[in-house]
Formats: structure tokens, sequence, C-alpha cells
């Protein structure tokens, strides 16, 4: 959808690369110790709108936009930010089998951004019932440290015949992130994490920042103004901005969520190329959403995402 290319990044397929990926604060027991992915160095870089509306439409709703979701394709790796309900249709609108996705972060536990239970089963179903493939029983679910300690207790509740474990030939591995959380995903590709402020600063709740040799992504989840996010979206190519506040509703501590104008500003003070407002409830013009954007100052793209949007590294 918008062109930003890296001159200095030399393609490298042929150089298929073997990482080794340490459990880091695995909380299940059921796990082993390290898995083992190969993957090549990537040569692009794509995010696919899955989801960028709120927990419920509103009477001025006339697009439909459903919960969070963004999916990352860098080069045949599928990474999720957030995991709503019912991703798995969106994933297939967009041509991606749930088998194909190792890698899900969840900002937060916000019921309209972890339905991770139902992705787990479903992936896992998938697997027993399709066709069998090298990324059918791998995946890798990053969340909040304490979100990570409290999950079992979670799946427990889905899944007491088993006494809370997975099966034996999938087991997801949950990782608990804390604060600059980061972990090399592929050669050249990294994950990063940071606490932001939401739910009265009392939720965990984290934002992301991936970067690749072909593009910076970051999301912030749900938060409310922080100094995180500035470090999160510092230079990235696409900022991904969680905009559910109301224009002239916009506060600096409160429950932690921002404004155009807030996401604006962030968007000018970290220097970044792109900013999609997201999870944004219909309750403003489109238009007057993106002006109290620019008005921040921020001379970069500035989008009002919907479902079904797509941002591609080299693209025009
Ligand atoms: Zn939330
Ligand atoms: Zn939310």
């Amino acid at each position: 959808m918008r062109q930003f290319s890296f001159i200095f990044f030399q393609p490298l397929r042929e150089h298929i690369l073997s990482i080794s990926v340490e459990a880091i604060g695995c909380v299940d027991n059921y796990l082993p110790n390290a898995c083992r992915f190969t993957y090549p160095i990537p040569m692009s870089l794509k995010v696919f709108a899955l989801g960028t509306g709120v927990c419920a439409d509103t009477p001025q709703t006339t697009v439909s936009r459903q919960p969070p979701g963004f999916l990352l394709d860098i080069d045949g790796m599928y990474l999720l930010f957030d995991c709503s309900e019912g991703i798995r249709f969106r994933l297939k609108n967009a041509g991606v089998d749930i088998s194909q996705v190792t890698h899900v972060a969840v900002s937060h536990a916000h019921p309209d951004h972890a339905a991770l239970p139902q992705f787990i089963q479903t992936k896992y179903c998938s697997h027993l019932f399709g066709t069998p493939s090298a990324t059918s029983t791998q995946l890798r679910i990053y969340l909040p440290a304490q979100l990570a300690r409290d999950f079992p207790h979670v799946w427990n509740w889905h899944q007491p015949e088993n006494d809370g474990r997975y099966w034996d030939d999938f087991v997801p591995k949950i990782i608990g992130m804390e604060d600059g959380f980061t972990e090399e995903l592929a050669p050249g590709v990294t994950l990063t994490a940071h606490h932001v402020y939401h739910g009265f600063g009392r939720h965990p709740a984290m934002g992301f920042r991936l970067e690749t040799p072909h593009g910076v992504i970051a999301y912030t989840g749900d938060t409310g103004v922080c100094d995180a996010l500035t470090q999160l979206a510092q230079n990235a190519h696409l900022l991904i901005a969680d905009c559910s506040t109301r224009m002239g509703q916009e506060y600096t501590s409160g429950y932690g969520h921002m404004g155009p104008r807030q996401c604006g500003e962030l968007a000018l003070r970290a220097g970044v190329k792109e900013l999609w407002l997201t999870h944004y409830f219909d309750c403003d013009a489109p238009d007057a959403m993106r002006n109290e954007a620019r008005n921040a100052g921020y001379f970069g793209t500035i989008v009002l995402a919907t479902d079904g949007m797509v941002w591609e590294s080299g693209a025009s």
C-alpha cells in the first residue's frame, strides 16, 4: 500500500539459517525446554488489518470492523498482533490458513483482544483433521508476564478433562514478557515489547515493535499516552495506534486510550512514516479525525484503518 525500501538490505534468500529459540519465561510445565524453527532471512513484509474495530458496534456504525487483530507476513512467517474472537475466519479471508500462524503476541487480556483458547483449539484441530505441515504444531504465544502466569488457569477452565494440559503432539509455548522484552524470531527479525498504560494503569498491557530488514512496525495495543510509546514507535515505517478515545475527550491519565490528536502527537514525536488509527468507535467523522491528527503537526501519511487494508514494504 505504501513504499518504504531499505537500500542497504542485501537479499539473502538462499541462505537458509537455522536458529534455536530458547524458552524465555516459559510458564507451562508441559512444555519442552526448547524448540527449533527454521526460517529464511525475510525478503518482504506485509501487514494485514484483520480487525480495526472495537468490542461493540455503535448506532453510527456503517462499516463492519471486527475487534483487534493484525497479521504480519514476514516473508511467509506469520505473526499476529492481538487475537480477537473469530480471527480464524479473517485469516481465511486473507488467504492464510491458521496452521501457518506460528507466532501470536497479545497486548493485553481484555476480551476483545484475547480469544486465545479459541485460537489454540482451532489450530490444534486444523492440525488434527487437516494436512500436517512444518508449521501446524508450532505456536509461540507472547503475553505480558502476569497474564502468562495466569493463562494456565484460563486453559484449565476450558479443558478440565485434560487437567489443563495441551495435547501430546501439540503444545504451544507460552512466553511471559517483562518490560523491554526482546526476541529474535528469525534472522534480522526482532520482536520487542514494553509496558504501556491501560486500565487505570492496573491492567498488564504491552505495545510491540517488530524490526525487520524491510521495515519497522509498531503496535500500541490499548494505551493512553506514556513514555514507552515513543520508544516503541521510534522511526517506525508504520505505527498502528489505539484511537478509541473520542475527539475532545482526550486525557493523559484515566482509563488509558488515545484520541486522534494524541496519536498524531505520538507519530510526530517518534518520527514515523505512516500512521494508522485503529480501534476507534464510529462516533466522529473520519475527516475530522484525520484533521485532528494532522493538527498535531504530523506530516506523514494518516490512515483511518479499516478491515482488509494491507500495508506492504516496497509497494507504492
Ligand atoms: Zn483494553
Ligand atoms: Zn481494546
